[in-house]
C-alpha cells in the first residue's frame, strides 16, 4: 500500500523530510480541510484522496503517471549517463518523476516517440515480444529507394518481420525526422519487435545507411506533429491500450 508521505513527496518533487515537516506543521490537509496527522500513513490505492490541500492550494495527487516524450537526437534513453544528457533528465520534474521508467529504448541518434510510465506491469506488457506492439519509424537513407527482398536476413542471421516498408511521400515527412544533406530516399518502416539497432540493421542489410531516424508511432499512439523535440505530454495509456 502506498505511504502517503512518499506519494506526496514524489508528486510534488519534495524530500520525505520536507513532507514530514509540512504534515507536522498542519500544512497538508484532506480535500475536506482536515489536517493530515500521520506522515507515514498507508492508504489503499482505492481509498487515496485525488487531491490534497498543500499550503492552502488544492493539488492533484496521482498514483500513476504516463507520459509521451518527443525524444531529441543526442540524448540517451537512460536514467543516468556519464557522457551524454539523458532523456530522463527531461521528464524527471513531472509528477511522480522519480518513479518514471522508459518503455523500451531509442538510440542516441534516434528521435521520436518515447513512452514513460510509473507502472512496471504496463511497461512489461508494452515491451514483451509476446505482445508484439507495432512501431513505425521514418528514416532518411543514403542512396536511392530499394524495395526489400521477400526474405531479409540480418548480420546475426535474424529474419526480421517487417510489417510495412515503403517510400515516404513528401507531405508525410514528420517534423521530428532529421533529414541531413546527402539523404537519398525517405522511408517508412513498421515492425513489431524492438531488437537492438533493428531498424538500422534492416537498412544496412538493404545496403543503405540511416542518416536520420524518428519513431512516429508506438501501438495506437502517434507522435504529435506539434510536440517539439525535448517536450512531453501526459497521456491516459490505459484507455489507449485497453483491448489491444
Ligand atoms: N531501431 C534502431 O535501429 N534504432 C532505434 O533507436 C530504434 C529501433
Amino acid at each position: 500500500m502506498p505511504r502517503l508521505d512518499l506519494l506526496i513527496a514524489h508528486n510534488f518533487g519534495l524530500s520525505r523530510g520536507q513532507v514530514t515537516r509540512a504534515v507536522r506543521a498542519g500544512r497538508v490537509r484532506t480535500p475536506e480541510g482536515e489536517p493530515l496527522k500521520d506522515p507515514g500513513l498507508k492508504i489503499a490505492p482505492s481509498a487515496l484522496p485525488r487531491t490534497v490541500i498543500f499550503d492552502d492550494e488544492p493539488r492533484v495527487l496521482r498514483v500513476r503517471y504516463h507520459l509521451l516524450q518527443h525524444k531529441p537526437v543526442g540524448v540517451v534513453t537512460a536514467l543516468r549517463d556519464d557522457r551524454h544528457r539523458t532523456a530522463y533528465e527531461l521528464v524527471r520534474d513531472a509528477p511522480l518523476g522519480r518513479d518514471l521508467r522508459a518503455v523500451g529504448r531509442l538510440d542516441l541518434d534516434t528521435s521520436g516517440l518515447l513512452l514513460w510510465t510509473t507502472e512496471g506491469a504496463l511497461l512489461h506488457r508494452l515491451t514483451h515480444p509476446r505482445y508484439a506492439v507495432r512501431r513505425t519509424y521514418q528514416a532518411a537513407l543514403t542512396g536511392p529507394w530499394r524495395a526489400p527482398p521477400p526474405e531479409l536476413e540480418l548480420d546475426d542471421g535474424h529474419r526480421p518481420e517487417i510489417l510495412e516498408l515503403r517510400p515516404l511521400a513528401e507531405g508525410e515527412v514528420h517534423p521530428g525526422l532529421h533529414v541531413p544533406e546527402g539523404t537519398g530516399a525517405l522511408a517508412s518502416i513498421t515492425i513489431a519487435s524492438g531488437k537492438f539497432h533493428e531498424v538500422r540493421r534492416i537498412f544496412a542489410a538493404l545496403g543503405a545507411e540511416v542518416l536520420g531516424l524518428c519513431r512516429v508511432s508506438f501501438g495506437p499512439l502517434e507522435l504529435p506533429r506539434d510536440l517539439p523535440a525535448g517536450e512531453h505530454r501526459e497521456i491516459d495509456l490505459h484507455a489507449l491500450f485497453a483491448g489491444t
